[in-house]
Parts: structure tokens; C-alpha cells; sequence
């Protein structure tokens, strides 16, 4: 069976994994966590993941208890992300694979966590909501494509709750989305939102704004509280994505809906599809943070996913690029 070794490294997190024959032997990763208030700026990313690439990659091996002539391919993250933090990870991989003569292969990050989903879960063609800050679609496998039904038309779901944690100042560790949503359980009132959904598509830069302003007017005694903010961003936000999941469902005739990305790993979210999806006999896939947040063993596995129909990326096309669809792969594993 063969063993692949997956990089990903396309925002804050650099991460290495290696999968053989659908195991996880290991999957170290390291965070880049900016103090509260703050993003991170692609360049100061690109530099941790210089750091740390060469220790996690050790602490890859040293898990897996393997050395690189066990390796049969190095699979890396060729696209969507930020340019600098994506371009730091695949030096790394295209020098290993020239040093050691093993195949490299480019994955799409987005097809790296739908092959983790499915992977996990077993699901075998479901609909998925695919959500992280720089990612929201709605996905369906048809004629060896993954499929966007809808997606956002500007600014990820993620990136909206990550910038709104940055008004509150709330930690960024482990990340803004996680603290919202801890805030969000004290929330009681219920703040009337924009909700703007365009046929199959989602916007939230509107809301956002919205939603900024308000708080930033925010006084003490104000009726809703930041946490009754964090609840009410949630449940608008989540309500939109279920509703254009549940007509790509209808319209697939699907029973089974997989979550990933980042905010896959939110409960309140996954509560809230798990009842769309029993209301109409459907049954949600959703993963746990250590394979739903960006990890290396999702890019391994879509690599050996690629590698076992015998693709490969030839050296002179192992660049990166910011923007790489989820439906411009080529997918000839499914079926
Ligand atoms: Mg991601």
C-alpha cells in the first residue's frame, strides 16, 4: 500500500501528515496565532511557516516511525491560499521530492478536506458544505467534478467571524471562531440581522458591516450584550448556509451532507444541519477539529486518492496559485 506525505500550509497552519492505505500515521500541526485584534499578514505567515516546517516535518516522520524510502509520493497544497505561505510549503516538498526521486503531486486544498471528510465519515457522495475563513461552498460530486452548487459572492463565512472577533478583541487562540462561539452560549437575545441569500449564493460582507457597526457603537446597557452579538452573527449565518445545503440536497436527491473546513468543527452549526437533515430523513457527516481545520493528512489523502488513478504533477508544473476552484480537478476516484 502505498505511503504519502501531504504538506499544507495555504494560511495560519502548517501541517504534515502521512496516510497509508487510509490510516493516519501521523499529523502534526503548528498555529499561527496573532494577538487578539489582529489578522495575520500573508508575509509574517509565510515566515512561521519557514520556522517550523523542518521541526514538524521531524515530528512527522518521528510518529509515523518512517523514513522517506518508505515514501511513496509527497503530496502539497498547489491552491487556493495565500500566495506566500503557499509557495514556503511547496519549495519545501519540491526539494524532498528532488532529493529523495519521489513523485510530487499538486492538490487542491478544498478536495484535501473533502477527501478527508469522506475518509473519516465513510460518506460516499454527499452533499458538503464546505466552510473555513478563506472557503464557503456548497459541493455535490457529478461527472467526475466536485460540483459548486452555490458559494459565498464575497467574503468566506469564516472571514466573518474571524473579523468580528477581531472588533470584540476576543484570543485568537486556538481560534476567533472557537471563542465566538464559546461567547455565543451566553447569548439569549436574538439581534435582527441582514440575511442575504441570492438564489444558491451567500453573501455576509453586508452583514459584517452591519453587524461591526454596532458593535463598535456599543455601549454599556445596550439591550444586547457582545455575547447576544455572537449569538445572533451565528444563527444568521449558519441558518443561510443550511438553507442553500438543503436545496442542493433537494435538488441531488441526497441523503447524506458531510461539513468541512474550519468552521465544521462549530457544534451550533453542526446542531443545526443534524436537524435540517433528520426533518427530511437526510444524516449528517460532520469531523472533529484535529481533520476538519487544515491539517497535512487531508492533503496526503487526496494525494493518494490522485496517486492511485496514476496522477502525478510533473516538476515543471508544481507551482502554486492563489486561486484554484474546487471544480477545475479533474476527479477520477470517485466512481
Ligand atoms: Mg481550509
Amino acid at each position: 500500500m502505498p505511503t504519502i506525505i501531504g504538506f499544507e500550509g495555504s494560511a495560519n497552519k502548517i501541517g504534515i501528515g502521512i496516510i497509508r492505505d487510509g490510516e493516519v500515521l501521523s499529523n502534526p500541526r503548528h498555529t499561527y496565532i496573532t494577538p487578539p485584534g489582529e489578522g495575520f499578514i500573508p508575509r509574517e505567515t509565510a515566515r512561521h511557516h519557514q520556522k517550523w516546517i523542518m521541526p514538524i516535518l521531524e515530528e512527522a516522520l518521528q510518529k509515523a516511525k518512517i523514513t522517506f524510502k518508505e515514501i511513496d509520493a509527497i503530496a502539497y497544497t498547489k491552491g487556493p491560499g495565500m500566495g506566500g505561505p503557499l509557495v514556503t510549503v511547496a519549495v519545501v516538498a519540491r526539494t524532498l521530492s528532488q532529493i529523495f526521486n519521489i513523485p510530487i503531486i499538486g492538490v487542491n486544498h478544498c478536495v484535501g478536506h473533502i477527501e478527508m471528510g469522506r475518509l473519516i465519515t465513510g460518506a460516499n457522495k454527499p452533499v458538503i458544505l464546505y466552510v473555513s475563513g478563506g472557503n464557503t461552498q456548497v459541493i455535490a460530486y457529478s461527472q467526475n467534478r466536485y460540483q459548486i452548487f452555490g458559494e459565498t459572492i464575497d467574503i468566506a463565512v469564516g472571514n466573518c467571524l474571524d473579523r468580528f472577533a477581531r472588533v470584540l478583541k476576543l484570543s485568537n487562540d486556538p481560534s476567533p471562531g472557537y471563542n465566538i462561539e464559546q461567547l455565543a452560549k451566553e447569548g439569549k437575545h436574538l439581534l435582527e440581522l441582514p440575511y442575504i441569500v441570492k438564489g444558491m449564493d451567500v453573501s455576509f460582507s453586508g452583514l459584517l458591516s452591519f453587524i461591526e457597526d454596532r458593535a463598535n457603537n456599543w455601549l454599556k446597557g445596550d439591550k444586547y450584550s457582545k455575547a447576544d452579538l455572537c449569538f445572533s452573527l451565528q444563527e444568521t449565518v449558519f441558518a443561510m448556509l443550511i438553507e442553500v445545503t438543503e436545496r442542493a440536497m433537494a435538488h441531488c436527491g441526497s441523503d447524506d451532507v458531510l461539513i468541512v473546513g474550519g468552521v465544521g468543527c462549530n457544534l451550533r452549526l453542526q446542531q443545526m444541519m443534524d436537524q435540517m437533515s433528520r426533518e427530511r430523513g437526510a444524516k449528517l457527516y460532520a469531523i472533529d477539529e484535529r481533520y476538519c481545520i487544515d491539517n497535512g493528512a487531508m492533503i496526503a489523502q487526496a494525494g493518494a486518492a490522485m496517486f492511485s488513478k496514476g496522477i502525478t504533477t510533473p516538476l515543471s508544473k508544481t507551482w502554486c496559485t492563489q486561486r484554484y476552484r474546487t471544480d477545475a480537478v479533474e476527479v477520477t476516484w470517485v466512481d
